[in-house]
């Protein structure tokens, strides 16, 4: 008999359209989860099929494979989001590891909250961000979380965690290592103290500076990790001249030197090739290795540049 996991299940869907780099090839297997419960169905598939699964939010940080992936992605797509007062004006948003930083963003607004203006801008839903404590003008993730909850995908488990639990570091938390996977956050914001016509004013700065210094095209964001916050990737890129570098349909942004793009058509292999070019370049000329933002799914699984 079919199970309601089966029934959801779509097969040969095409990931380019999952990623913010609008690249790869067909999964076999791939499942929007908007119920939780229909998780370890899905992970016991998997493992039953002897096939790999891949844990997929916003796309914002990934570039997918041209041929696709010979496994099951699941995409987390639970979309509830909570609020709860407490003392002293702090209030506690709890959203589903599917809702989108945006939405998140704009629920705080709409309840006269503060605290989450300096991500206007930043892509991805709140699992990604958890896992890579995702982050832009002074505000990481980490700072403002007080607990989630996981599922453990060896034992199916739900554990609820609080922040010291992660291990939050720059884009690192130890989701990287325990491969858990987030299913709700919970952070601390503000009532609001200044006006609404305040807080769009800030909120529009920001935005206005990540039109100034960031590309429009498709990309992930940032592609490599800064060495250092004082010597961002970006810099050492420019510094060796490879603004603007081409390869295939992917470029090297003449605006912003850690921002490869695609500049329409582009393969995952101009990606890769244009990443590897650019972190010999910097290796040959400053004796630094770049490593990669951004997770690379080959069709087998997760790789390394
Ligand atoms: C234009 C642009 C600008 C950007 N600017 C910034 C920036 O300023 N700061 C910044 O930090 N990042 C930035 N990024 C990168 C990206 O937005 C972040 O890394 C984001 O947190 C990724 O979230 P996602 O949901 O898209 O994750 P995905 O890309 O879908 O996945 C990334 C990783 O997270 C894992 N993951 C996703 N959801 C879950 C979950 N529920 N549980 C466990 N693991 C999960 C995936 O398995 C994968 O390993 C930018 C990206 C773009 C395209």
């Amino acid at each position: 008999m079919l199970t309601k996991t089966d029934l959801k299940l779509v097969l040969t869907e095409k990931l380019s359209k999952y990623s913010t780099f609008q690249i790869g090839g067909p999964a076999d297997f791939f499942y929007k989860l908007e119920d939780p419960a229909d998780l370890n169905p899905l992970l016991q598939f998997a493992k039953k099929k002897k096939i790999p699964y891949f844990i997929l939010g916003g796309g914002s940080n990934i570039l997918f494979d041209d041929k696709g992936f010979r496994g099951l992605i699941i995409k987390i797509d639970n979309k509830n989001i909570e609020l709860e007062f407490g003392p002293k004006d702090s209030v506690t948003i709890t959203a589903d590891a599917g809702v989108s930083i945006a939405t998140l963003l704009d629920f705080s607004i709409k309840n006269n909250l503060s605290g989450l203006e300096k991500w206007v801008g930043l892509p991805g839903t709140v699992g990604g961000a958890v896992r890579g404590n995702a982050g832009c003008n002074g505000l990481e993730t980490g700072e403002i979380l007080t607990e989630a909850t996981l599922v453990n995908p060896k034992t199916g488990k739900v554990n609820q965690v609080e922040n010291k639990y992660f291990n939050f570091k720059y884009r690192h938390s130890k989701l990287k290592t325990t491969k858990e996977i987030v299913l709700s956050a919970s952070f601390k914001l503000k009532k609001r103290k200044i006006s609404t016509e305040e807080q769009k004013k800030i909120m529009s700065e920001i935005r206005q500076f990540r039109i100034t210094k960031q590309p429009f095209g498709a990309s992930t964001g940032s592609f490599f990790l800064n060495p250092s916050p004082q010597k961002p990737a970006g810099l050492f890129i420019e510094q060796a001249g490879l603004k603007g570098k081409t390869i295939g349909k992917a470029q090297i942004s003449p605006k912003h030197g850690n921002f490869l793009v695609n500049l329409g058509g582009a393969t995952a292999q101009d990606i890769l090739k244009l990443a590897r070019f650019a972190r010999q370049a910097i290796k040959h000329k400053f004796g630094l290795t770049l490593k990669e933002e951004v997770q690379i799914l080959s069709a087998k699984g997760l790789r390394k540049l």
